[in-house]
């Protein structure tokens, strides 16, 4: 290896250590599930975003084995030169009419989908207002944009309101972007507030549902239908790869900026799309959460969280904000949180551990993500093993 690469891995690789957040992957032997085995150990699963069970329902697999023997294993383009195939399309209207929009476009993950539609929206003289917790993918997607920038606090609409009446005026168009549910701490944005401002100040709207589809609003369509704003709300991204149980990202939208993207959204353009198999399977999800059957999954989920969270509040531990089957468990320190994820592994139980800079350097913390797919009984135990963790590791 050329020295100088091998002298700054070091560095860097000595540094997360020193910090006490150096990690190694750990690995999912089998499906994806509530109960699962990890690292060769059987434990209870509460770091999946797996929010239904779909990741491996047996409806979604077979759809993906047909898509796979009628249509093979892959696109062989990208979308604009011959990678749309009927079953793109039929997806795309399916969520369309998911999210009550009048068009969609899938990419191929939510990750791509916010640079997608962030770049081809944002001029120079435009400007864009983002909430300080938004995910990694809005902050990159708004930094390939030349774009002023300008954060508000963390879900705090006084200080958002402070922006927009500071720029009023100066720029061809401001968009302001939230996540729907921030996926750090649980909570939910709140729209209806953002939607009165945006409305007042003549702004554009966009909210990335990627925690909150299939598990908020009207058979798990999201936030905007979550607080009744269809039709005051631009730009809805989601993902496929979360409680749809696959892989993708997508933006519900109006028929012309579907038509722009097609033409400016770089992942589209420079991309592959998705095979079938993956299209066909988000397909079956869609029609899954159509069905009473969807929404029992929904009212499972719900059921758990709501047992979960008050079990941990019940111990004493400080969950922060959450509204959401999202409950983080808020130990401070960075190396410390990783320590007990680490203990709590031990003991049977996987939540990750999230430190700097995922997070603030004081907002260490572990993760608990609930599914539909828990059982009462795996919830109860994992509580008892947080309760003794946390008593060893004087956290309650
Ligand atoms: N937005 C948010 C808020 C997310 O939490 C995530 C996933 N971590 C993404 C976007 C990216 O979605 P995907 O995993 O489909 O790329």
């Amino acid at each position: 290896m050329t020295e100088s690469l091998e002298q700054y891995l070091d560095q860097q690789i000595a540094d997360l250590k020193e910090q006490g957040i150096f990690r190694t992957f750990r690995i999912l032997e089998g499906r994806q599930q509530a109960r699962a085995r990890i690292d060769g150990k059987e434990v209870i699963n509460l770091s999946s975003n797996n929010y239904l069970g779909l990741a491996t329902h047996s409806q979604l697999c077979a759809a993906a084995i047909q898509a796979i023997s009628d249509l093979g294993v892959g696109s062989g383009a990208v979308r604009t030169i011959i990678g749309t195939m009927t079953i793109h399309e039929e997806l795309e209207r399916r969520l369309a009419a998911f999210k009550r929009t009048e068009a969609s476009l899938v990419l191929q993950s939510g990750f791509t989908a916010n640079a997608a539609v962030i770049g081809p929206l944002l001029a120079d003289a435009d400007l864009v207002i983002s909430d300080a917790l938004n995910h990694a993918s809005i902050i990159d997607g708004i930094r390939l944009t030349k774009a002023s920038r300008r954060v508000y606090a963390h879900n705090d609409m006084a200080a958002l309101e402070q922006v927009l009446q500071e720029t009023q005026g100066t720029f061809a168009k401001t968009l302001i972007v939230t996540d729907g549910v921030f996926s750090m701490d649980g909570d939910i944005a709140p729209l209806d507030r953002i939607a009165d401002l945006a409305e007042h100040y003549g702004a554009i709207t966009m909210v990335d549902d990627a925690h909150a589809s299939g598990v908020l609003g009207d058979h798990g369509s999201g936030t905007v239908s979550h607080y009744g704003l269809y039709g005051r709300w631009d730009i809805q991204v989601g993902t496929l790869s979360k409680a749809i149980g696959a892989v993708g990202g997508y933006v519900a939208c109006s028929h012309k900026l579907r038509l722009l993207m097609e033409h400016r959204a770089r992942p589209l353009l420079f991309s592959t799309s998705h095979p079938p198999s993956v299209t066909a399977s988000c397909i079956a999800a869609l029609d899954l959460l159509e069905r009473a059957e969807g929404q029992a999954l929904i009212d499972q989920l719900w059921e758990n969280t709501r047992f979960f969270k008050a079990g941990l509040e019940g111990l004493g531990f400080n969950t922060g904000i959450s509204q959401t089957p999202i409950t983080p468990v808020i130990v401070g320190d960075g190396a410390r949180s990783m320590q007990f994820s680490d203990r709590l592994f031990a003991a049977g139980v996987f939540a990750q551990g999230i430190a700097y800079p995922t997070v603030a350097r004081d907002k260490g913390r572990v993760r608990t993500i609930v599914t539909a797919g828990h059982t009462h009984e795996d919830l109860a135990e994992a509580l008892n093993v947080f309760e003794s963790v946390g008593r060893a590791m004087e956290l309650i």
